[in-house]
């Protein structure tokens, strides 16, 4: 019985760290970064969540992209209709918002990692953030998603615009207590930041929030990031961290 506890509370001490795909699972043949096929590509590894960016063109049509251009095209300053024969290095047309949402209806299992770039001015920001929260609500995906920002003004908006999701700070310049004060309920932060402030880790989880670190990508860091037991690696190797991982 005594041996059974121990089991069970050194289990609930070490819970598996869960893997997302760095802008979809994308070093593969087929794939490209932030692509419908990154995301299936991501499902069918069956890592936890697929992240992706998103941007705003000049008539307010969300796509997603990592960048704020695409093939030297400023995409705040375009309409959509000057982007939408872009082709992605797998031969895809650049997606949209809403063409991602309908391609993850295909791949219920998969939660959404969405991150929201910063944009130029507080009312771009503003809007995508409602515009993203509205599409997120009106396709019953709230579940699935997890919202992920650089932008502090972008992160106090989705706290307004949607308190109960998770919803994490990429910059790696903010406590986890101060961000809890702001109703931000995670950390999402670089490996270095991390592994040189692994007490964050602990201040997080006491305050019941969510520890993320981005871009994972050598063995010894998934390991070390393992071994600090953060909630979620995001990495350009799924399959290489899900593996070590399960391990
Ligand atoms: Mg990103």
């Amino acid at each position: 019985m005594i041996i059974l506890f121990m089991c069970i509370s050194t289990f609930g001490l070490n819970a598996q760290s869960k893997i997302i795909a760095h802008r979809g699972y994308w070093k593969c043949e087929g794939s490209a970064q932030n692509s419908i096929a990154s995301l299936k590509k991501a499902a069918e590894a069956k890592v936890y969540g697929s992240e992706f960016d998103v941007q705003l063109t000049k008539d307010k049509v969300v796509v997603v992209n990592h960048d704020d251009n695409i093939d030297g095209i400023k995409i705040s300053e375009v309409n959509y209709s000057e982007l939408s024969n872009i082709k992605l290095k797998n031969g895809e047309c650049l997606p949209t918002i809403d063409d991602y949402i309908e391609a993850a209806k295909v791949y219920p299992d998969i939660r959404l990692i969405l991150e929201i770039k910063p944009h130029l001015t507080i009312e771009e920001e503003n809007y995508i953030a409602e515009n993203i929260v509205d599409k997120v609500k009106k396709n019953n995906i709230e579940h699935r998603v997890e919202y992920i920002s650089f932008s502090m003004n972008i992160c106090e908006q989705l706290v307004k615009l949607s308190p109960t999701s998770s919803i994490s700070y990429l910059n790696g310049d903010v406590s986890p207590t101060d961000l809890f004060k702001k109703g931000i309920n995670g950390i999402d932060y670089n490996v270095k930041v991390i592994s040189n402030n692994p007490e964050w880790i602990k201040e997080a989880h006491s305050l019941g929030m969510k520890v993320n670190v981005w871009t994972v990508n050598k063995i010894e860091q998934i390991q070390e990031m393992l071994d600090l037991n953060v909630d979620f690696i995001t990495t350009d190797y799924p399959e290489l961290a899900l593996k070590m991982a399960k391990k």
